[in-house]
């Protein structure tokens, strides 16, 4: 690592500490911090170094880790995705960030339950938020076809994680999770968060404000 980092010239490269595999398309990309201040629930622009195309990812680290993790499921036919999978430690990253808005405000840490919505690696930001935020009032509801997906599941406490499978049965099968919300009570100290692909939020956000949640409750983080 030494002679990688005399490597470095500037502070936007970031070296590629560890590859971790959590199933054959998704991957977690440890990357060196250089200093780099965020919140958790922003994301970083990033890209291999040298090249022009970057793509968005949430930061799945927490705030006080000392080094920067993203979650990144290869896109068949894509075009950065799939050379972030061929990375190896030592590999230099190209990182702008942090940017956006989205997550939690100081004074709801006390005040609110936060319902995290997520599909596939829309887990993300809500992984670094759990993780910056000891004592957070949450539940967790993680959309998936297979069970494979439910990406480091165990860090959240069994009874703050609600998975729900749509294409791979599970004991108590849930089925897609907008059909678990049209069963799942609201009340007034909710505050929600969607993150991940814009046809779940979509249909999330109509059946919650259905259920009379007004949108200022309703945070969201569109992927694609
Ligand atoms: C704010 C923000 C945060 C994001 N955070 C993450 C993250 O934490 N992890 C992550 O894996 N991706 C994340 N994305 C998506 C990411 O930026 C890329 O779009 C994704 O990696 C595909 O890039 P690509 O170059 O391989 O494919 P492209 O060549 O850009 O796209 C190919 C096609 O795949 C579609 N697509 C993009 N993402 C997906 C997906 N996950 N599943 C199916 N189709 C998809 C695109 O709409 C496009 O039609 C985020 C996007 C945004 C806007």
């Amino acid at each position: 690592m030494e002679n990688i980092d005399k490597a470095v010239v500037s502070a936007n490269d970031h070296i590629v500490m560890q590859v971790r595999f959590l199933t054959e398309t998704a991957f977690i990309l440890r990357l060196t911090r250089n200093d780099m201040q965020f919140r958790a629930g922003q994301h970083i622009i990033a890209g291999l170094k040298g090249e022009i195309d970057q793509r968005e990812y949430s930061i799945y680290s927490g705030e006080n880790d000392d080094y920067l993790e993203i979650l990144v499921k290869e896109v068949k036919e894509g075009n950065i995705s799939g050379k972030l999978k061929q990375c190896k430690r030592g590999d230099l990253l190209q990182v702008n960030g942090p940017f956006g808005s989205f997550g939690i405000e100081p004074y709801d840490l006390q005040t609110q339950k936060h319902i995290f919505i997520a599909t596939g690696t829309g887990i993300s930001p809500f992984h670094s938020m759990v993780r910056s935020y000891p004592g957070l009032n949450y539940t967790l509801l993680h959309g998936i076809r297979f069970i494979s997906e439910a990406y480091e599941h165990d860090e959240y406490g069994p009874e703050r994680y609600i998975l729900c499978t749509s294409k791979e049965k599970i004991k108590n099968q849930r089925g897609r999770v907008t059909g678990f919300l049209t069963k799942f009570r609201v009340t007034n100290d909710m505050l929600f968060y969607l993150c991940g692909n814009g046809n779940m939020i979509y249909e999330v956000y109509h059946i919650l404000t259905d259920k009379g949640v007004p949108s200022e409750k309703i945070i969201s983080e569109v992927y694609f």
